[in-house]
Order: structure tokens, then sequence, then C-alpha cells
């Protein structure tokens, strides 16, 4: 098959478009760049940099092209809310450029890439996809506007289209800029470097942390499943983790002790609890989460540069 992947420098779209590589299949990538790294991909991977709301872009780009996954997005709940006109500029404007070329295009599927976060404060846990998002960031809400502009236009226009709320993806490669890093390689770091894990809030927030080999395997599966047109459908673990029990686990894998610090500070840490229930993904993709928080972390630790001396591309 034929696939265009926006947002695939980035950290799972780079991981996703090298097991399609893998698997046989060409692949075309748009990424800005802006937060994605060219050299991610495997070198047969055919890459444009470019924008995802570069609509005369986009028509070359889909030509014979069956499926898209639409991963190009602005991605840190923190920043977004800050920039809350780039997150909709980006997040909401691209998805809809990118439905509107597709129609010309005729594609026949469109696989996107949302988020666990759009469920925001929700009193029953596990989340489910019937409850009714409370997303409560700019990022949030772009991505359930995506999520529902995706639905409507591939219903109007026969695209078939299906959103993977996907939770807390963590593993190699996983972006680790200087403000607002995610959570995991920001506590690997701090405990490799000798540093305190900072921990904003109590440490007994919940989150649920889904390996990024799972999370491409469940990609994977939606391109090709049947029944899964116009829906939603959660990508996780299953496992609830507190922040703190993160940190320990970190300590375990590096055998170092671990200094936890709780600052002053005003900045929360976000929803207390959010863990996925994953029951429509086993029924529709056949997923199976296979790499627990342990063994996750070790895969990280020995395959990613900045935390150990492997020095191979991302794409052996
Ligand atoms: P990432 O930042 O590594 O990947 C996003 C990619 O999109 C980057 O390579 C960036 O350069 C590119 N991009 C940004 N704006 C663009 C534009 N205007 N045109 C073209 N490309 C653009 O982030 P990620 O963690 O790999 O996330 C990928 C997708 O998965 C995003 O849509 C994100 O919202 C979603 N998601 C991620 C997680 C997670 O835990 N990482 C969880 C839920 C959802």
């Amino acid at each position: 098959m034929r696939y265009l992947v926006t947002g695939g420098a980035g950290f799972i779209g780079s991981a996703l478009t090298n097991q399609l590589v893998k698997d046989g299949h060409e692949v075309v990538v748009l990424d800005d760049l802006s937060n994605g790294v060219r050299q991610n991909l495997a070198p047969n991977v055919l890459f444009q940099r470019g924008d995802v709301n570069d609509v005369p872009r986009l028509w070359s780009l889909l030509q014979d092209v069956d499926c898209v996954y639409h991963l190009a997005a602005r991605v840190s709940v923190a920043e977004s809310l800050l920039y809350a006109t780039e997150y909709n500029q980006t997040n909401v404007g691209g998805t809809v450029s990118l439905m509107e070329a597709m129609r010309v295009a005729n594609v026949r599927r469109v696989v996107f890439a949302s988020s666990g976060s759009v469920y925001g404060v929700q009193h029953e846990q596990p989340v489910h996809e019937d409850d009714i998002p409370e997303p409560d960031s700019p990022y949030a809400v772009s991505k359930y506007a995506a999520e529902q502009y995706v639905r409507c236009i591939g219903r109007i226009h026969n695209i078939e289209a299906v959103s993977l709320r996907i939770f807390n993806a963590y593993g190699a490669g996983q972006p680790l800029p200087v403000s607002h890093a995610p959570v995991v390689p920001r506590f690997l770091q701090q405990v490799l470097t000798g540093g305190s894990v900072v921990i904003h809030g109590e440490g007994s927030q919940t989150r649920d942390f889904v390996h990024i080999s799972d999370v491409v395997a469940a990609l994977v599966a939606a391109s090709t499943a049947s029944d899964v047109d116009q829906q939603v459908i959660n990508i996780g673990s299953g496992e609830e983790t507190s922040i703190s029990e993160l940190a320990t686990a970190i300590g375990t894998v590096t055998s170092k002790r671990v200094h936890t610090i709780y600052p002053n500070t005003e900045k929360s840490g976000g929803v207390a609890r959010l863990v996925a229930e994953i029951s429509r993904a086993r029924t529709l993709l056949g997923y199976r989460p296979q790499v627990d928080l342990a063994e996750g972390l070790a895969r990280m630790l020995r395959e990613d540069h900045r935390f150990s001396q492997r020095r191979v591309p991302a794409y052996a």
C-alpha cells in the first residue's frame, strides 16, 4: 500500500513510518520539521518538508495514496495555554485542509492521532470512548475539534475515518525540549544526570503510559481493520500509574537512588486521574498491549542514545 504520514518525522510518526517501510509499504512523509527530525527516518522514505495547511502541496502528495495517517500537530498542553491561536491553526485548520485535499484526491481512509487528553476531568476511571469529553486546554480542545472534522468530512465525502485517542506514549527517541518536556524522558534524564526528580503536584496524579511499540501496532492495524469507519478508539496500556510510582520505576530500572522534590509552584500536575478503557481497541483492532512499564523503560534505556552508548539510527 501507499501511505502519506503527516508529522512523520516526529516521535510517533517516525516509529510508524519506519515500521510501514519495514513491512514493505511505500511511504511519503510531510513534516515541517518544527519538532521532527529528518534523520529519524529510514533513507528510502520519500520526505517532503512542508506545512499541513499547504493544500496544493497536499494534492500532489496524495496522488495514488491509499491511506493517510494524520499526526502533524503542535503537541504540548502547557505551550497551548499561551499559543491557542497557533494550536487552532495547525491542529484544527491543518486537519480541515487535509480532509478537503483528501476529498479531491479520492483517498480511501484516514487514521487520525487524537489524544486521551480530550477526556479532561472524568469522575469515573478508566475512561471509555462513550464518556463525554471535557477538554480543558487549547491542545485538548484542538484534538477534539479535529476528531469532529475528521468524522464529519469523512462521512459527507465517503472517506473512512478513524481516530485513535492515544494516551501517554513514551519510548526511545521521544523529544526532550528544554521546556515542557514529557515526563518519562525528563525523569530519566534527571535521574541519570544525578539530579532530583521534579514532581509538580503531589505525585498522586495518575496517567496511562503506553509504549511506542504498542501505539505503532495499533496505528498499523487501524489502516486495514474493518468496522472502524467513524470510530474513536482509546489506545493506552489500560494500567494506571501515579507519577510517584513512575519515579520509583525509573529508580529501579536505572539502579539509581531517586531524590524527589516537590517545588513550591502553582503549576498543577493536570487532571488527577487518567487511564484508558481499551476493550474497543481489543475488539476492533485486535490490540493487545505487549510492553509493560518496567520493560518499556528498560527498552528506552537500551535503545535511546541519550541514555545509553548505542549509536545506531532509530530505523535500524
Ligand atoms: P511530535 O511533535 O514528535 O510529532 C508531531 C510532528 O508534526 C513533528 O514532527 C512536527 O515537526 C510536525 N508538525 C508540526 N506542525 C506541523 C505543520 N504545520 N505541518 C507539518 N508538520 C507539522 O509529537 P508526537 O508525540 O509524535 O505526536 C504525534 C501525534 O500524536 C500528534 O498529533 C499528537 O497530538 C498525537 N498524540 C501524541 C501523544 C504522545 O503521548 N506522544 C499522545 C496523544 C496524542
